[in-house]
């Protein structure tokens, strides 16, 4: 059951977009997968702060079965991260 990720880009938020809670608290939205594939859920991921060369740094995901990083806001080109794990390749 595979689904084409950014296909529908206007009706959801864009991962790392903040987003209402339905206690009224914005946060960022959590990926829904890895980029391996693997589900990001209550207890299968880690989630903290990586500090980067961009002001406010990113918010982290590290998938727990496979260890594959993501980033919100998204890291981009001219992103330096600063500390913590490097970027798994
Ligand atoms: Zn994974
Ligand atoms: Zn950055």
């Amino acid at each position: 059951m595979l689904r084409a990720q950014r296909s529908t880009v206007g009706t959801m938020p864009a991962v790392g977009d903040l987003v209402r809670c339905t206690n009224g608290a914005w946060m960022v939205r959590t990926p829904e997968r890895c980029r391996r594939g693997h589900r990001l859920g209550a207890g299968r991921v880690l989630v903290g702060h990586q500090p980067c060369s961009c002001r406010g740094g990113h918010t982290s995901w590290a998938c727990l079965q496979c260890g594959a990083m993501a980033y919100g806001p998204p890291l981009r080109a001219d992103c330096r991260v600063l500390a913590g794990p490097a970027a798994v390749r």
